[in-house]
Order: structure tokens, then C-alpha cells, then sequence
């Protein structure tokens, strides 16, 4: 047998504590690097080979190699690396879930308490409420009031009897609170305005976070049951959110290695899930749309089927799972969109959205079909796309009416127009004979003249109408230089002007590119901007016709010294028939309020643009763009 242990030579202080120091930080940097598991395996690999020479030099040399205090330390600073390790990530978490819970905040907009307030203010209009008041646990678990409302009859008489009352519905919350029920009472004491008080415990997550209290001029019906439950629910939500926002402020590192941290992290998750309840409704409200619906994630899975869209589409409902945003897309082939994916390609290079209307001729049905990229705000302040929203929409029926409405318009004008003409000619006839007296001749030129306005009415309400019911490729386009088509037009118009003694002044560029565009259309535009100018102008001022180049347009302006048009009037000018009230003016014969419905009409057929700049007694500019070639 060797000798006792106390015969052993111990190492030197100096080396003793190098060695010690060694062992930590080699077992210390272990798990740091090679992360808890692999690292505990290369710390207990050490310690065993450690015990082993320890063992070995001790029986052979009698040398102690102090291997308890080295491997107490390995195991120290191992348990220390990894502690750290894990408060490390549990900071990162805490911090994230702040985030989250910040963004989701304000995401909401609002602060939590102005919303229990507009919660109350909604029970007291669905409910015979006098007073509400919402309960909120302070530290000792005592009752405190959080918000409160009260309808200003009964103040005065709740305010005379105030502790009693007071404190009765402080109990009956109480109770509810702890109890979790709705509790109602009957009557109050001093107070004969209050016939029922009603407690209402506010839950989220199976917690009560609350009471609500209130004082109802009627008696507690059984059938609001349902409705105090949902609102407490929504009042408990902001509530709960409130609180997490609030100890967010409170957080500081140290509390991170705690229970109240934990605790603290819990409540914010559960503002989260209280948020992501609510966050829901998108989904829920295409559910009630009487359009199809489908939303589908930037991966091409769908994340959302309302039922009328699996209706259009003939799929079961219970199936839209098996369903990507392509097969769906699929379903509604036809016509212009016989190819889905480049749709989809160009909304999301774009961003713009797709919007097509398709005629099935197999089942007589036009469908809109639109595609648009839903985007979210990101955290850098931009936008970020979030999903693909598809939206169809019959309008078969729409189509049918438009159809309808405009076959009718040009029936009624053609029968119309038959007659004038009929009207027109034989009153002209009649008035060249003179064998008829002159009152008669006189009468005769008035029912020729009128009868020709009618006509041009006619005229104008049928180019509108047409106009409107016209696709765009309609419009006969051919490059155009739009100085050469003002000369013209405002050459017809001088015998106009010089009528009223009134200047028209032409400034041409002289170096427009040209434009695609209607000829005559164009002319008539024109015509009838200057012709208004003329018109809504006193005798001997000057109207000015212009032309520029912007950067991709071409602008024709037309700007006089006339009346102007009232700032309330200007949104409107461009409707059918409407017309400027002008008191104190002459009454104008020709105003049939077509005019300048027809140029936009015109205009937004070119894919141009109408704009108007006027002030009432100082004059009107009036101009166009259309899109250079
Ligand atoms: P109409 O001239 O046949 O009444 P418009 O559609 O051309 O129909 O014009 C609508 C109204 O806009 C007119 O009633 C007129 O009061 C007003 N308006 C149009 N142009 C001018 C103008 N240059 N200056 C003042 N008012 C104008």
C-alpha cells in the first residue's frame, strides 16, 4: 500500500492557481464556441482524462495535481458560460416581443384608454345606460377606476348619494370580478333614475383583468347577455394591452433575470394573441361580401377563400386547401386573361393593379377580374408587399344595362332627330315664302331656329353617351399636330367673337411633337372650350388660346377675362347638365351644361387630362393634355 495522501507534494500557489484559472476558461470557451452539448461532452472528456492523470501521478509520484479545485472550477465556468449564454438570447427574446407588441400597438393607432372610452360610449347607445364605469385591480388586488362615463341627467342625483352608491357597485363588482360572472342588482339605493346595476367581469386568456360596471334606466334584460360579454372581451383586450404597453416602459435589464420578467413577457404575449383576435376581422368581413375574395401569401398559397369565390369558381369550400393561388386563377381563363401568370408577374413588378373585365361566351357571364398587391409598412418606414388580393366580380348584369341604356339612347335619338329635321326643313321652307306676312315669316325663323338647337342638343348628349359606352380603342386615333387643329378651329370661331367685339389671340409653340388623337373629336374639344370662353365673357376682352410641352404631354389652354366659375362650382363643371347659377347675368340660350362633360369625356378617352384654374370676376383658364407620341 502507498503512503497517506498527505505525503503528496503539492504543486506551488503560483502554478496551482494557473492551472485552476486554465481548466475555467478552457471549459469556459468550450461551451461558448462549440455551443452547450458539444462543449459539455469536451469539458467531462477533460475531467475524465484529468481524474485519470491525477490518479496516475499521484500513485506513481506522489504529486497531487489539486484536480477537486480544477474541476470544480471547469464546472463553474461552464455553468457560467452557459447561463450567460442563455440570458443573452433571453434579452434578445424579451427585446423582440417589446418590438412586436410595440408595432402591433401601432399598428392599433390608439391609445387603449381613449378606446375603453369610445367602448362605454357604444354600450350607452345601445343600452338604457345612466352611468359606466370601468374597474381596473390596482397592486393589492383593491378595485380602482379606470375609466368612467355618465350621462348627464342622473349626475346630479348619483352625486347626492355618493359613497353608498358608490361603494355598492364597488362591491357588486368585486364579486363579480372574483367570481367571474355577470352580476345584476336591482334598484339603488338614493337613486330612483337607476332601476338595475350590472357587473361585468372582463376576461382575456381566461384572466380577469377588470369589471365593468353599469347603471342601467331599465331593468337588465337577458337577451344583452351575449352583447356585454363581447364588449367586455374587446374592453379586457385593450386593457391587458394597456398594462404590457406600460410595463414595457417599466422594463430594465435587471428585472430580465427574474420571474416578474417572465411574467412581464407572458402579459405581452398575451396582448399579442388579444391583437392577432382582432386582426382577424379582414378575413372575417370577406366573408360577408357579396364579391369573391381570395387572398394568397407571395408564395402562391392561399391563405384566405371567401365562399363566393369558391361558388364562381366551383370549388368546395372545405377543399380550398388543396387549392393554390394559380389553380384558383385557372378557373377564370378566358378571353383577354388566357395566361394568369403574366397578370400575376406584372402586379408584382409593378405593384399596380391587374383589373380586366372577361367574357365567357359558353355561359353568357362578363367578369372583373382584379389582382392587386396588399402591402404593409416595414420597419425602415417603407412598404413592404405582403400579399396578392383577388377579387372577382360578376357584372354581367351591369353590362347588360349598359347595353341596354345605350341602345336606347341611340334609338331615342334617332326617332328624335327624324322629326326636327322634319320640323327644321318645312319651317324653313314656309319662312322663304313670301307670300306669307311677316309676323307669320317671323314665327316661322324662331320654330327653324329652335328646332336647330334641338338638334345640336341631340347631337351632343348622343356623342356623350356614345362616348361613354365606347371602349377606348374606339377612338379613331392618327397623329395629330395640335397648333394646325387650333388655327383651324379658331378660324370658325372669329365671326363668333368679333360678334361680341372679343379678342382671340392664338400662341402657338410652333414646336410640339405630335399626339395620337380624333380629329374631330379633338376640333370639337377645342371649339367648345373657346366657345364657352366667348360665351361666359363681357363684350371686349381677350381670350388666348395656348399651347406647351410638358414632360410627356402636350397642354392646350385656353384662358379668357370672363366671368369665372365660384370655387364650389369647379368639382362639378364637368357633369352632365350641370350649369353655372349666375344671377344678375343674362341668361344664355345655348347652356345645356354638355360642353365640357363631352371634352373630359374626350379627353380621358385619349388618356389625357382636363384641368381648370378660374376666379370669379377675373377670368377662367381652361386646359387639356394629351400624351405626346
Ligand atoms: P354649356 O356651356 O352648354 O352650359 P358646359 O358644360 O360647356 O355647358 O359648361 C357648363 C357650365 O360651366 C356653364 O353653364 C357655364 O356657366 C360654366 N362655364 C363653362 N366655361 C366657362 C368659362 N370659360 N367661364 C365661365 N364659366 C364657364
Amino acid at each position: 500500500m502507498s503512503g497517506p495522501i498527505s505525503e503528496l507534494v503539492a504543486p506551488k500557489p503560483w502554478l496551482a492557481a494557473l492551472q485552476i484559472f486554465g481548466a475555467a476558461l478552457f471549459a469556459a470557451a468550450s461551451i461558448q464556441m462549440l455551443g452547450g452539448r458539444v462543449g459539455a461532452y469536451l469539458v467531462a472528456g477533460l475531467l475524465l482524462g484529468l481524474g485519470i492523470a491525477s490518479l496516475a501521478v499521484s500513485k506513481g509520484f506522489s504529486i497531487d495535481i489539486i484536480f477537486a479545485p480544477m474541476a470544480t472550477a471547469a464546472i463553474m465556468a461552464a455553468l457560467a458560460a452557459q447561463i450567460a449564454g442563455v440570458l443573452a438570447i433571453d434579452s434578445y427574446l424579451t427585446a423582440s416581443i417589446r418590438r412586436v407588441v410595440s408595432d402591433v400597438s401601432q399598428i392599433e393607432g390608439r391609445e387603449a384608454r381613449s378606446r375603453l372610452l369610445s367602448g362605454l360610449r357604444l354600450l350607452q347607445t345601445v343600452l338604457p345606460v345612466s352611468e359606466a364605469v370601468v374597474f381596473h385591480p390596482n397592486e393589492d388586488g383593491q378595485l380602482d377606476m379606470a375609466a368612467r362615463l355618465r350621462s348627464n341627467q342622473i349626475a346630479t342625483a348619483l352625486d347626492c348619494d355618493q359613497n353608498s352608491t358608490w361603494r355598492e357597485g364597488v362591491a357588486l363588482c368585486e364579486r363579480a370580478f372574483r367570481t367571474r360572472r355577470i352580476l345584476a342588482t336591482e334598484g339603488q339605493v338614493g337613486s330612483p333614475a337607476i332601476v338595475a346595476s350590472v357587473a361585468i367581469p372582463l376576461e382575456h386568456e381566461g384572466r380577469s383583468v377588470g369589471a365593468l360596471l353599469l347603471r342601467l334606466k331599465e331593468h337588465f334584460s337577458e337577451e344583452d347577455r351575449p352583447l356585454l360579454t363581447a364588449v367586455a372581451a374587446q374592453l379586457a383586450r385593450n386593457f391587458q394591452r394597456d398594462e404590457a404597453r406600460a410595463d414595457a416602459l417599466r422594463a430594465s435589464w435587471q428585472s430580465m433575470m427574474f420571474k416578474s420578467a417572465a411574467e412581464q413577457r407572458l402579459e405581452e404575449f398575451r396582448a399579442i394573441s388579444g391583437l392577432l383576435t382582432e386582426q382577424r376581422f379582414g378575413a372575417e368581413v370577406l366573408f360577408e361580401v357579396s364579391d369573391a375574395h381570395a387572398v394568397a401569401y407571395l408564395d402562391g398559397t392561399l391563405a384566405y377563400v371567401n365562399p363566393t369565390m369558391s361558388a364562381l369558381a366551383s370549388i368546395d369550400q372545405k377543399d380550398t386547401a388543396h387549392w393554390d393561388l394559380f389553380s384558383l386563377l385557372g378557373k377564370f381563363r378566358g378571353g383577354v386573361f388566357d395566361e394568369p401568370s403574366i397578370a400575376v408577374r406584372r402586379v408584382l413588378q409593378s405593384s399596380q393593379p391587374y383589373e380586366r373585365e372577361i367574357y365567357y361566351p359558353d355561359r353568357n357571364q362578363t367578369l372583373e377580374i382584379r389582382i392587386a398587391l396588399a402591402k404593409t409598412r416595414s420597419q425602415t418606414g417603407g412598404e413592404e408587399p405582403l400579399c396578392l388580393s383577388i377579387r372577382v366580380r360578376d357584372v354581367t348584369q351591369t353590362k347588360e344595362y349598359e347595353k341596354l341604356k345605350s341602345d336606347m339612347i341611340s334609338l331615342m335619338s334617332h326617332e328624335l332627330r327624324t322629326p326636327i329635321t322634319s320640323i327644321n326643313g318645312f319651317a324653313e321652307l314656309l319662312a322663304a315664302d313670301e307670300s306669307l306676312p311677316a309676323e307669320s315669316r317671323e314665327f316661322l325663323t324662331i320654330i327653324s331656329n329652335e328646332s336647330q338647337r334641338l338638334s345640336r342638343m341631340i347631337n351632343t348628349f348622343l356623342t356623350v353617351a356614345q362616348l361613354q359606352s365606347a371602349d377606348k380603342q374606339a377612338v379613331l386615333k392618327i397623329p395629330l399636330k395640335l397648333d394646325d387643329i387650333v388655327k383651324e378651329s379658331i378660324a370658325n370661331l372669329q365671326p363668333l367673337a368679333k360678334r361680341k367685339r372679343i379678342r382671340l389671340v392664338v400662341q402657338p409653340n410652333g414646336t410640339l411633337p405630335p399626339v395620337a388623337a380624333d380629329k374631330s373629336l379633338i376640333t370639337q374639344v377645342i371649339t367648345n372650350l373657346v366657345d364657352n370662353a366667348i360665351k361666359y365673357s363681357p363684350d371686349r376682352t381677350t381670350v388666348t388660346v395656348s399651347t406647351a410641352l410638358e414632360t410627356d404631354a402636350v397642354r392646350v389652354s385656353v384662358e379668357d377675362r370672363g366671368y369665372g366659375i365660384p370655387p364650389e362650382a369647379v368639382d362639378r363643371i364637368w357633369e352632365k347638365f350641370y350649369r353655372v347659377a349666375r344671377d344678375g347675368q343674362e341668361k344664355h340660350e345655348e347652356s345645356t351644361g354638355l360642353g365640357l362633360a363631352f371634352v373630359k369625356e374626350v379627353i380621358d378617352q385619349h388618356g389625357g387630362t382636363v384641368g381648370i384654374d378660374s376666379e370669379v370676376g377675373k377670368g377662367s383658364t381652361f386646359s387639356f393634355t394629351l400624351p405626346r407620341l
